[in-house]
């Protein structure tokens, strides 16, 4: 598979992406449209929960792409993606899983946003957790294999 380096982040983007999964960057041409203002092209898509928004919209911090909800980029210092997950339910089983840990997640779905049949590669679930729960989330997960190891953020 060959793949471009993401302008923004710098890590590698699939041939085939219209977006870098790392940041959120949008590499191709979009035809997306911003969430606020529907006469903009997205530049970008939101790492947290999915938003497509345009360059006055979007918040750029340590390299990755957020909207414009300001809790969004500030999940970036507390809040560590744990898993991901093409179904709400694979989520869910993830979310009670850590609850009964007394984890406490936060879940976003890229399909509360945008129309996702032409760019697959985002059409995620996402769940998070704060950094001090990393470990612990992590040891829960890996032990009822809901995921394979650390997961690679
Ligand atoms: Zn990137
Ligand atoms: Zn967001
Ligand atoms: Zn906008």
């Amino acid at each position: 598979m060959t793949s471009r380096l993401c302008e923004n982040c710098g890590r590698p983007v699939a041939e085939t992406h219209v977006l870098c999964s790392f940041c959120g960057m949008t590499i191709a041409i979009s035809r997306m449209e911003c969430e606020n203002h529907p006469e903009e092209h997205a530049v970008a898509v939101c790492v947290v929960c999915g938003k497509p928004v345009c360059g006055d919209c979007a918040i750029s911090a340590e390299k990755s792409m957020f909207c414009d909800k300001p809790d969004h980029a500030a999940m970036q210092k507390e809040w560590i993606l744990i898993a991901t997950s093409h179904s709400e339910f694979e989520a869910d089983a993830v979310c009670l899983n850590l609850a009964h840990s007394e984890i406490e997640t936060k879940v976003f779905s890229m399909r509360d946003h945008v129309v996702t049949f032409w760019f697959d590669e985002f059409a995620i679930v996402r769940v998070f957790v704060q950094q001090k729960d990393m470990e612990r989330a992590l040891a829960v997960l890996s032990e009822l294999q809901l995921i394979d190891g650390p997961a690679s953020v």
